[in-house]
């Protein structure tokens, strides 16, 4: 049996082996995907066992995605302009670190939303997964305005996308002045922090006494439950909204992709996902399927 890693701390919660597992026994794959706790200073000891073993892969999550990459021996273009890894590829032990989260989210949010070629967007956080949404809708040509907590890490992912190309990155203090000021014309708001996330369910990173832009599109990042605070939110102001959970099974998708070289058996990895999310009515309109009842009972 091949064994496909998670590392990443911590990892209990994670969703990535339920819909791995099921890919790998849809595609008749003698493989098994497991989550690894990973303590801090012991990375590179897992690196090489992944070597020795022949282990065909990763991901990699929390808090590694941007501390990996030097232990590799090659960084692909994905996760260098991203300058995060949440994929590895072992090629006969030469370990290669891929992005999937940009293509991910950026499939996703089309799936839901038609993308102009420009206007202003508004991203919540600026840690490992605002890199790969700042990215991705940089590439389209909308502006960006970050607001976050650490100013300094908000600088330099916003440095980090203008170097890349982009034209308007601004940054904004975590302070509910700058979510008045500076959203009433966006288009788009996307939450790339934890807030809302299980078990803190009844929080939001958008103020609650503040409405949302009136003709943005929200994406949530966060997919755990299925229908956020912040998805709710905006839907009691009648604004479109969708959480990650679409995003998550593409990411997924996609890393299968990287190491069997196959197409992803992506309704069955849906199936998994929505019976762990639980049988949530919101679930098959957030990742985008008509049919979902079928989806869901397969
Ligand atoms: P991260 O690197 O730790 O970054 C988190 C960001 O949120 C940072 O900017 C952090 O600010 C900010 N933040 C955290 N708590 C906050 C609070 N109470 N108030 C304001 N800002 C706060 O994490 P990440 O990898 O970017 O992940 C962010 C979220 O996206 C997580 O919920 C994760 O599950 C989700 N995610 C979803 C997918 C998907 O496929 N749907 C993929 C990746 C990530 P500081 O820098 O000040 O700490």
């Amino acid at each position: 049996m091949k064994k496909v890693v998670l590392l990443g701390a911590p990892v209990a919660h994670s969703f990535s082996p339920t819909i791995q597992n099921a890919a790998f026994k849809e595609a008749d794959l003698d493989w098994r995907y497991q989550a690894l706790e990973i303590a801090p200073g012991n990375l590179g000891a897992t690196l090489a066992r992944m070597r020795e073993e022949g282990w065909p892969g990763a991901n990699v999550t929390i808090p590694f995605k941007e501390a990996v990459s030097p232990l590799l021996d090659e960084i692909d273009p994905s996760a260098d302009r991203t300058s995060a890894v949440n994929t590895i590829v072992n090629n006969n032990g030469h370990l290669v670190g891929h992005n999937t989260d940009l293509r991910g989210f950026m499939t996703d949010l089309k799936a839901h939303w038609q993308v102009p070629s420009a206007g202003p967007s508004l991203i919540l956080g600026a840690g490992g997964a605002a890199r790969a949404v700042a990215f991705g809708l940089a590439g389209e040509g909308l502006d960006l305005t970050f607001i976050a907590r650490s100013s300094g890490r908000a600088e330099r992912l916003a440095e980090d996308v203008r170097r890349g190309g982009a034209a308007d990155v601004a940054t904004l203090p975590w302070a509910r002045e700058f979510f008045v000021n500076s959203s009433s014309q966006c288009i788009l708001v996307v939450n790339a922090t934890p807030l809302g996330m299980m078990p803190n369910i009844r929080k939001s990173p958008w103020p609650d006494d503040l409405p949302l832009p009136p003709d943005a599109f929200v994406y949530d990042l966060v997919y755990s439950p299925p229908e956020t605070r912040l998805v709710q939110q905006a839907h009691q102001s009648g604004i479109e909204a969708v959480s990650g959970a679409g995003m998550l099974l593409e990411q997924a998708a996609l890393s299968f992709e990287l190491w069997t070289g196959q197409t992803a058996p992506r309704e069955r990895m849906r199936a998994a996902l929505g019976k762990a999310l639980g049988r949530s009515s919101a679930w098959g309109k957030l990742a985008g399927q008509p049919n979902r009842r079928e989806v869901l009972d397969a």
